[in-house]
Formats: structure tokens, C-alpha cells, sequence
């Protein structure tokens, strides 16, 4: 098995420009975390035997260089370059991806952009890594998608390819208030291409609630535990909080950088590393670590502010603008508290090698991290496993996802400047032996729940879920094979009966239910089929009986409406019930239902001679989900001491007399003849109680690819007209 792993930026940023070639690392936590899992792949028993990484290499590449930097990457990183224009990476990169969802998905609804031509461009980048991936996948590949530039992809992959294709997001997902704040289609087609994925992975619960909740209010996508049915595939959406490399920051050897803390007489050092970002919070902190020292004489020469600040999107004005804004307070608290001898903030705007980065980690006496918002924040997992000694106070946001896997670190908002100042000051005073316990339980959580077993369990996770979805959906369908078995057991039968549910199968689902009149191709269909000798035809229905005999009256088919209180056999004019049916509970049903109709807006009640039905698929998703249940529990209790019976089905919630089912409606016609062929198939939630009644040696067929007690199913509506016309010309 190889593992494709597929993100907007290779590991490595590669430049041809002016004649020099320089290849160079890629900043970030995405590279760093999943660098450390694939280097440990050849270490260890797994079914991966092998990955490539697809990706961007930087856009200073000229076209003549493309080989070369194909032929170079491929033989030192793994790596298989998309190259992409520099035209097109300032719309989608620096545009939609930097200017419009990173913003968001961060809560700075401020600093978003909307602009319909980075969307369009977003979708265009989204399709060319589609097509350059077609070009790479092999059967026996694992596809897994990284991260915000490439929500799309899964679902165009899933078109073209059978391959298991898992998501993981590393920002946070937004909550639906938010996120609704893209425009229409953009948001739509996220969340669809999303869900084109088998398993779809965020770094905490919340995220993972949050898109969820997305999915039913803009999708009306319900989940079952955390899952979501698709036509083709079951999708499993879940939270896998990344890992680090424990081991290698605990170990390794950071010679010749200094890397113990400074001993007494020395100032102590309070750490910060970060991307510069409005995310990460720098300016709150500079605000909390002045007020600190406002507030906290006693500590002025005897601490330093030590900041790493890694470059980052510079070509984004909000980032420029935040630089210069950083410089200028930098300068101002050295020019109000420093002094000969002391500068109170070292700031080091520069990436270092992990190497000088654990010696500082080490070094340090605390590490103030104070993003307002962060998916992950690997640098506080980091700097917790680097202490050797155990030694050391992390300061932590709250909004950070690492925050909820590091309890034990002194955890603060900050929105507070006074709770960042306090925090200082709390920090730099707590004992070491208190400092050890914490550190110590924090370490043994992160060296468990390392990178490689985030990325193992992700892996695992996704083989499991498709091919659960493959067994449940793939495997039933009516493919060519099948078709030719099912047309020669149809052949070769002396009895033949075929029953057929209208909606959905014999014409296609209408947004108006009261235009979906039957085609003269399907009368002229239902009337040769019928003609052949040995067939009975029974068309079922939900509609009432007088729709159905104007539609289909004319033929020499078997009617049965309302869910089978009412049936017209063939060749006969009138109408008569199954069996002996009371209306009564109606008086006792309908006022329940229409004072739930008050509390809902947009659902309302649909009165048959033996049925009711309440629909609310036009109502608020979320205010009916939770309203359903309470519905359903009242009409339940009720109804045990009536003659009805509730049923729920796909929006909808139908009350008819007990007995009435098409299930029973079924075993009506079934029982009045042998039959050597059954065949019987349905689009709809009621179809599934026909097909559970369904004898061994029955044929039944669910259109439409979703989970199913039909032991067949087909793609869509056409296909079902299809197969019928197969047997009509058989
Ligand atoms: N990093 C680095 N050199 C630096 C600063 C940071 O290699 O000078 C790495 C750091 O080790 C971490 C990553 O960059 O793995 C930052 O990841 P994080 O999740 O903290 O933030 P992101 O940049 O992904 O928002």
C-alpha cells in the first residue's frame, strides 16, 4: 500500500530564479508534523510501504526548469511537483485561501475578503491538482488531503477514482455562524467537496461539532455518531488531535547550542515562537508583557522577553502592516524599561532549524503562547516534550487546540492583557517540584498520543470506514451481471409479479409533487409490460387514491394508494380498503400535530382519508431535529391506546391506521399467488419495510446508492427505468 499524501505546499520551497537553484525547507506545522510520521515510516511494521507527496514547489520556477526540479524533488523528498502560475497562486493562495478562509475559519471576519474571482480560481487550482493526481494514483494507493487550500478535491476525486481519500483540516472549523458568512456557492460546494472524502479529521471536538452542525443547517446532511450518509459512500467525520514527534524533541542531542536554563543572577527567559500572524496573538502579548512589567518592578532586569518570529505571507498587506506594527513596540518597550545592561525584549525574526529550536525551548524558563485563535499549536507540544529536565511553565490561549491536551500548563484568555500580565508573574514564581509534576503528566500524554500514532490511528480510521462503505453500498449494486441474471429468472419464471413504488422510481422526484404526472414513454411501458402474459404489476403509492387512478387509472395495472389503505386491482373500476379501517384517531392526532405546526414555521399537516402526515422538510433543519423527537414521543404515547401507528420517515412524520404498511400491504399480494420471480423496488423510506418482507428468493432493489435493507440497489431513477424496459424486451 502507498500512501499519497497531498497538500497545497510541498515540504520543500524550491527556487530557479536567476540562475541560482535553492531548495529549501517549508515552514509550518502541516511540514513539520507529517515530515516526522513519513520519516518514521520505514521504521516500523505497517502496511504503508511506501508514500509520494504531491504538492506546490513555489511559483519562482522557470518552465525550463520544471524537469530538473521534477527529477530533484522526486529523488530527495518523495515528492511529485504541481506547478502552478504565479498569476494563479495571487488569486488562490494569497486570495481565497489567505485573504478570505483563513480569516474566518480564524474568527477575524474583519480582515475577510469576498471576491468572487478568487473563488473561481480557487476551483480552477482544486481541479489542476485533480488532474495532475490522475496522472499519479495507483490502485493500490491511499489518498490523503491536506488542509484549507484543497476542501474541494476529495469530492472531484471521488468522481473519477474508487481509491479511500481522507480530509484533515489543520486550522480550526469555524461554528456555523461564521462559516455561513461565505458566499453561497463557496460554501455549499466546501462542505460538498468535504464530504466527497471517506473520513474527514479536525484536531478537537469542537471543530469537528462545528462542521457537523454546518453540514445539517446548509446540507441538511443529518449524522448518525459522527457519520453522514452520502449517495455513494458513507462518510465518517472525526476528531484525531495532531501529534508531535516526542522522541525527537526529548532526545535530541543540541550540541553545540546552549541549552540550560541561565543560573542564578541571570535573567530568565519567557520564550515565544510563532509565524507572524494577527492569529497568533503578538501584539496582545508585547500588551500583556508591558503591563507586567508596569505592574512588576521588583522583576525589571532579571527577565527577558525572547521572541522567534517566523516570516510569514509577507506579499498580505494585514501581515505587512502587523510587522511594522511589531517593530515599532518593540522598540518602544526597550526604549521605556530597558537599560544598558538589560533589554527586556530579544526578538529574532527568522526560522531556525529544529536543532536550535530545542536548545531554545530548553533554555527557556517559560513559554508564553498566546494565539487568539490556533487549530493546533504545535510549538507548546513541543516545547512540554523538549524539557529533559522537566523543568519549565507554559503559558497557554485557550483558543488553541492543544490547550484542551495540555490542562495541566497555566491556561489563559488572551483577550486579557491583565490576565497575560498576571500570568507572567504567576509563571516565573511557581515551584519547580510543581512545575515537574505538571510537565511530567503533560509529557507522558504526548509521547502516547505522538505523530505517528495520530497519523496511524487517521490511517486506520480511514481503511476501516470505506471499506464498511464499499461492503454496504458497492457490493449491492445491480451491475451488469446481476441485471443479465435477474432478466433470465424474470424469463424463465412461470408467475411473475413486480411491485413498484411511484415517486422516485417510476418518475423522477418532483419539487412540485402535484406535476409529477407519468410520461407517455412510461404508460407505454407499464401497458406492454403488463400485457405480457404471466406478470402482475402493483404500483404503491404514499399519494391519495384519486391522483393515482387520474394518472394511471387507464391501465391494466393493480393501484394501491395511501401506503396500501386502498387498493384497485386490475381491470376492476372501484377502489376498496385492504381491510376494515377506522379515521376516529384522526380527532386526536390532527390537533396535536397542528400545535406543533405553530411551534414550527414552514412545517405543516397533510390529511388523508386514513392517514396523516406532518412534513417539515421545509422547515428550519435544526429547530426540527430537536422538535422530532418531542413529536414523536407525544404521538407514540398516544397512539399505544389507538388504532395507528407512527412512522418516520425522511422529513416526515406519518400516522395511518396500524397494519398499514407496505410491508403488510405486500405480504397482501404475495399470499393471494405463488410466484416464481418478485421483484420489488422503491426509492423511499417507506420502500424499506417492503423490502424487509421480502421472501429469500426475492429480488429487491433500492434506487438510489445509500444504506438499504434491499439486498440490490441502483444509481438513480433512469437506471430503474431501464432494467424495467430490460424485461419488457427481454
Ligand atoms: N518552527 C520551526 N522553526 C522556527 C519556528 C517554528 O521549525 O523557527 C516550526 C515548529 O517547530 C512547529 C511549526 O514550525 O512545528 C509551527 O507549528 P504551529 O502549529 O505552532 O503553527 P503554524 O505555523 O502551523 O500556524
Amino acid at each position: 500500500m502507498r500512501l499519497l499524501i497531498v497538500s497545497n505546499r510541498l515540504p520543500v520551497v524550491v527556487s530557479t530564479t536567476n540562475g541560482k537553484f535553492t531548495m529549501e525547507k517549508s515552514a509550518g506545522g502541516l511540514v513539520s508534523g507529517l515530515s516526522d510520521f513519513l520519516s518514521s515510516l520505514g521504521n516500523k511494521d505497517s502496511d504503508i510501504k511506501d508514500y509520494i507527496w504531491m504538492g506546490w514547489p513555489g511559483t519562482n520556477i522557470e518552465k525550463e526548469d520544471e524537469d530538473l526540479v521534477r527529477e530533484k524533488v522526486q529523488k530527495e523528498y518523495k515528492a511529485s511537483p504541481v506547478f502552478l502560475s504565479k498569476k494563479l497562486m495571487d488569486k488562490v493562495y494569497l486570495g481565497f485561501c489567505n485573504k478570505t478562509i483563513w480569516p474566518l475559519f480564524h474568527y477575524f471576519p474583519n480582515y475577510a475578503h469576498f471576491n468572487l474571482e478568487f473563488w473561481r480560481e480557487y476551483k480552477r487550482m482544486n481541479e489542476i491538482f485533480r488532474d495532475e493526481l490522475l496522472g499519479e494514483i495507483r490502485e493500490d494507493d491511499i489518498i490523503w488531503v491536506h488542509d484549507y487550500h484543497l476542501m474541494l478535491l476529495p469530492a472531484l476525486l471521488r468522481e473519477k477514482v474508487s481509491n479511500p481519500i481522507g480530509f484533515f483540516l489543520h486550522i480550526p472549523f469555524p461554528s456555523y455562524e461564521m462559516f455561513r458568512m461565505l458566499h453561497k456557492e463557496s460554501r455549499t460546494k466546501i462542505l460538498e467537496g468535504l464530504l466527497g472524502a471517506d473520513l474527514v479529521g479536525f484536531h478537537t471536538h469542537d471543530y469537528t461539532q462545528h462542521f457537523l452542525r454546518c453540514a445539517l443547517r446548509i446540507l441538511g446532511k443529518e449524522n448518525h455518531m459522527g457519520k453522514i450518509s452520502m449517495p455513494d459512500h458513507l462518510v465518517e467525520i472525526d476528531t484525531f488531535p495532531m501529534g508531535i514527534d516526542f522522541n525527537k524533541f526529548h532526545t535530541m542531542d543540541v550540541s553545540p547550542y546552549p541549552s540550560s536554563k541561565p543560573g542564578k543572577g541571570k535573567p530568565k527567559i519567557v520564550l515565544s515562537v510563532d509565524r507572524l500572524d494577527y492569529s497568533k496573538g503578538i501584539i496582545n502579548r508585547l500588551k500583556g508583557f508591558e503591563l507586567f512589567l508596569k505592574k512588576h518592578p521588583e522583576w525589571h532586569g532579571k527577565v527577558c522577553l525572547n521572541m522567534i518570529v517566523v516570516p510569514s505571507r509577507t506579499a498580505v498587506g494585514a501581515y505587512r502592516k502587523i510587522k511594522s506594527r511589531l517593530d515599532e513596540f518593540v522598540g518602544q518597550i526597550n526604549g521605556s524599561f530597558g537599560s544598558m545592561s538589560w533589554i527586556p525584549v530579544i526578538y529574532q525574526y527568522t526560522s531556525l532549524p529544529h536543532k536550535e529550536l530545542i536548545a531554545q525551548y530548553r533554555r527557556s524558563d517559560v513559554a508564553l503562547l498566546t494565539p487568539l485563535r490556533d487549530g493546533m499549536n504545535l510549538v507548546a507540544k513541543e516545547y512540554i516534550a523538549s524539557l529533559t529536565d522537566q523543568r519549565g511553565v507554559l503559558i497557554l490561549s485557550e483558543f488553541t487546540g492543544a490547550a484542551k491536551e495540555l490542562s495541566e500548563s497555566v491556561v489563559i484568555n488572551p483577550n486579557s492583557v491583565d490576565e497575560i500580565a498576571a500570568s507572567i508573574a504567576e509563571a516565573l514564581t511557581i515551584p519547580v517540584k510543581d512545575q515537574v509534576r505538571g510537565n511530567k503528566i503533560m509529557q507522558k500524554r504526548l509521547k502516547r498520543y505522538d505523530v505517528t500514532k495520530w497519523a496511524t490511528d487517521f490511517v486506520t480510521s480511514l481503511l476501516n470506514i470505506s471499506s464498511i462503505s464499499r461492503d454496504t453500498v458497492s457490493t449491492k449494486l445491480l451491475n451488469k451481471s446481476l441485471t443479465g441474471k435477474l432478466v433470465k429468472q424474470f424469463h424463465d419464471a412461470k408467475s411473475r409479479i413486480i411491485i413498484v413504488n411511484y415517486d422516485g422510481t417510476l418518475v423522477p422526484y418532483s419539487k412540485y409533487p402535484a406535476s409529477a404526472e407519468p410520461p407517455d414513454a412510461l404508460l407505454g411501458l407499464l401497458q406492454t409490460l403488463d400485457a405480457r402474459a404471466r406478470t402482475d404489476i402493483v404500483i404503491i403509492s404514499g399519494r391519495g387514491k384519486d391522483e393515482l387512478e387520474e394518472w394511471l387509472g387507464d391501465l391494466p395495472v393493480n393501484l394501491t394508494a395511501e401506503h396500501g389503505s386502498w387498493i384497485r386491482e386490475a381491470g376492476k373500476k372501484e377502489w376498496r380498503l385492504l381491510k376494515p379501517l377506522s379515521s376516529e384517531w384522526k380527532q386526536e392526532v390532527i390537533p396535536i400535530l397542528d400545535m406543533y405546526t405553530d411551534r414550527l414555521p414552514g412545517s405543516y399537516v397533510q390529511e388523508r382519508e386514513y392517514s396523516v402526515a406532518w412534513h417539515y422538510h421545509r422547515a428550519d433543519i435544526e429547530q426540527a431535529s430537536q422538535l422530532v423527537k418531542e413529536v414523536n414521543d407525544h404521538l407514540l404515547s398516544i397512539t399505544t391506546n389507538i388504532s395507528a401507528h407512527v412512522l418516520h420517515g425522511s422529513k416526515v412524520i406519518e400516522v395511518s391506521n396500524s397494519g398499514i404498511n407496505k410491508g403488510e400491504l405486500a405480504m397482501h399480494w404475495l399470499s393471494r399467488k405463488e410466484y416464481d420471480f418478485i421483484l420489488a423496488i422503491g426509492a423511499g423510506w417507506s420502500d424499506e419495510l417492503l423490502f424487509q418482507t421480502m421472501p429469500p428468493h426475492a429480488w429487491s432493489v433500492k434506487v438510489g446508492l445509500s444504506q438499504t435493507a434491499a439486498n440490490h440497489v441502483v444509481e438513480d431513477q433512469t437506471d430503474a427505468i431501464e432494467l424495467l424496459n430490460k424485461l419488457r424486451d427481454h
